[in-house]
């Protein structure tokens, strides 16, 4: 295993509620309804590559629609940030719900060449000032590491198969009620 701390400090300069387009999955989502009663719809977009700077064009999770693709993402206004960045704190406004990209910025997972676990380190390339006059607990965060990992293979799979639906008026917006709804009912409307 690799050292049990990474040193660190959050400021709460908000860098990464206002400037950072936030991608969760479809386990994030569902979270995030069941335990604040928002409606996915409400939080959610739908974002083309001309959205995105820098957008990845190889992240498995574009959603094909007709000629376009699209990831989704936590809405967020320019200005004020993402749609749950309370306006008067400035602080999340579903902290225990939040998505787990939100929970492990800014930290990497650092591997040997072999893939074997050897710690964290601060991204240096997502804008977040790295602050490191505080000392983090890496165990919860491989745990979350190991969580993501999972979800995003999940993820993977869930818009292979939406992709890979043809029907009439097909809509980005359909993928949410894909997951949020359970597969079948998905497949029974795309026949
Ligand atoms: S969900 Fe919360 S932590 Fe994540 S970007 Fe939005 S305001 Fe920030
Ligand atoms: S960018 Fe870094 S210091 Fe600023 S709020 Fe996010 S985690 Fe905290």
């Amino acid at each position: 295993m690799g050292k049990d701390i990474v040193h660190f400090k959050c400021h709460h300069c908000n860098h990464c509620c206002t400037d950072v387009i936030c991608l969760p999955t479809p386990w994030d989502v569902k979270r995030i309804a069941k335990m604040t009663g928002n409606n996915p719809k409400d939080f959610l977009e739908f974002l083309t590559a001309e959205d995105i700077d820098g957008a990845d064009e190889d992240d498995p999770t574009w959603l094909e629609v007709g000629d376009q693709r699209y990831l989704m993402a936590l809405k967020r206004d320019a200005k004020t940030g993402c749609y749950f960045l309370n306006q008067k704190t400035r602080y999340c406004s579903i902290y225990e719900a939040r998505p787990l990209l939100c929970r492990l910025y800014p930290f990497k997972v650092v591997e040997s060449r072999s893939g074997e676990y050897k710690g964290f380190v601060l991204h240096d390339d997502v804008g977040c000032p790295r602050h490191r006059d505080g000392a983090v607990t890496t165990k919860p965060l491989y745990d979350l590491y190991i969580q993501d990992e999972v979800n995003q293979d999940d993820y993977r799979e869930l818009v292979e198969v939406f992709n890979a639906r043809e029907y009439p008026r097909k809509k980005p917006g359909d993928f949410i009620k894909m997951f949020m709804n359970g597969f079948q009912s998905f497949l029974q409307k795309a026949e």
